[in-house]
């Protein structure tokens, strides 16, 4: 990587198993940094060694043809060259560079879940909410850069490892291996029994840092015996230009303007979207879903290991989390929205995210609180390093309780479950 050019020049090797069950003549993989003029430049693919030149690249949609086709159970090797080109950062995207620093995130091509009866789960692209799907994958990336003299900062979700004039990194079970480069990060950190826990900063902001750094403490402390042990090496929260958080394997963007607002105490956007972006690591991360299609999977799940994470650590501050977080923008619409059916971010956030808390709460009283924390370590273990769909969550939720739900299906969703 050329750090103050803003470029990378990338050797990517991919080891792909066929676990669809069927066999495959293609394969798909998502390249979103086509979504950025000029940013990709793709220079030789390998299929099993041999270069093959009958790929085709539609904005984010790359089709490589495997020859002969790769039967269930086999495995196939692809091997992709390219330039990037890193675009200059908008407020409203974490990939880019700006003076102070450069974040790569969703940077590489990947290849996206075959599902047996959708096919290849490549969604368009639209604003307001996330559009991808990913299997999980085991991540080594090796890094060096064109000035080693000088080199920024990474914020990386796995460990440094010496390896000659490379970094390594190796992150296992992972959907993204997203990276932020600074060379004016700060950095506060602690840790929870393995996991490094890590703040990366910019001056002024130390008094949020170290606050940001103890709440994700708290939160892996309380979600590892809650939810499923942390999944990976490194927690970090990062710093950056952005109008929200964000969420990326063992690595949470968060908005400047969050820890600017810091104001002491529980009670702000850094803390609640901190802790939010953080929860993700459980719902997104380990257990994944389509976020496109059922995004309430990771969405309702996330904001409501918000108030979980409030009711252990600041009880006293729950009611004021449901005013600030749901309550005040007005919950309305079906849970089980795609993210393509919503008009607007509100339109889609009031009815996935909050109406989705919401109706997490209804089934939580309806459940019992006993039986609501056995589902859900029960769906975090059954669903880990899975694709969970809406009927997984409620069939896991129907092995906790004999309780009739119908009548919170019918209110809260569109479709039968
Ligand atoms: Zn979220």
């Amino acid at each position: 990587m050329n750090y103050d050019n803003h470029t990378a020049s990338v050797d990517q090797s991919i080891v792909y198993p066929n676990l669809t069950g069927v066999t495959l003549n293609e394969l798909v993989l998502a390249v979103e940094p086509m979504l950025y003029s000029g940013a990709f430049s793709l220079t030789n693919i390998s299929v099993n060694g041999s270069s093959v030149t009958n790929y085709t690249l539609n904005g984010q949609r790359l089709t490589v043809p495997i020859s002969p086709p790769l039967a269930p159970g086999g495995q196939v090797s692809l091997v992709i060259e390219y330039d990037l080109a890193v675009p200059v950062k908008q407020r409203t995207n974490t990939i880019g560079w700006l003076a102070y620093q450069t974040n790569l995130t969703d940077w590489y091509p990947f290849v996206v879940p075959y599902d047996a009866s959708a096919g290849w789960l490549l969604h368009d692209f639209l604003p307001w909410g996330e559009h991808l799907v990913y299997e999980w994958s085991d991540y080594d990336v090796n890094l060096r850069f064109a000035d080693p003299a000088n080199p920024p900062m990474v914020a990386s979700p796995a460990l440094p490892e010496a390896n000659g004039e490379w970094t390594r990194y190796r992150l296992n079970g992972a959907r993204t291996f997203a990276l932020s480069l600074s060379r004016e990060f700060l950095v506060n950190e602690s840790a929870v029994g393995s996991t490094v826990i890590r703040t990366y900063y910019f001056a002024g902001h130390e008094d949020a840092a170290s606050k940001m750094t103890f709440v994700a403490t708290q939160e892996v402390g309380l979600f590892n015996p809650k939810f499923a042990p942390y999944p990976y090496p490194v927690l970090n929260v990062v710093e950056l230009d952005y109008n929200d958080g964000q969420e990326y394997d063992g690595l949470a963007f968060l908005s400047s303007d969050f820890f600017d607002q810091y104001n002491g105490g529980a009670k702000n956007n850094m803390t609640t979207i901190g802790v939010h972006e953080i929860a993700h690591n459980w719902w997104f991360g380990l257990v994944g879903n389509d976020q496109a299609l059922e995004p309430w999977l990771d969405e309702a799940m996330s904001l409501y290991s918000e108030h979980i994470f409030f009711e252990y650590t600041n009880p006293e501050l729950v009611n004021w989390w449901w005013q600030f977080r749901v309550n005040y923008f007005g919950p309305n619409g079906y849970v089980d929205m795609p993210i393509y059916d919503a008009v607007s971010f509100r339109d889609y956030t009031n009815a996935v995210y909050l109406n989705g808390a919401t109706f997490i709460d209804d089934l939580r009283v309806r459940m019992g609180d006993d039986n609501f924390f056995k589902f859900i370590k029960d769906y975090a273990g059954q669903m880990s390093y899975r694709r969970a769909t809406a009927n997984d969550f409620f069939r896991i939720v129907r092995e906790h309780t004999s309780a009739n739900i119908s009548d919170l299906i019918a209110a809260y969703f569109q479709n039968p479950h």
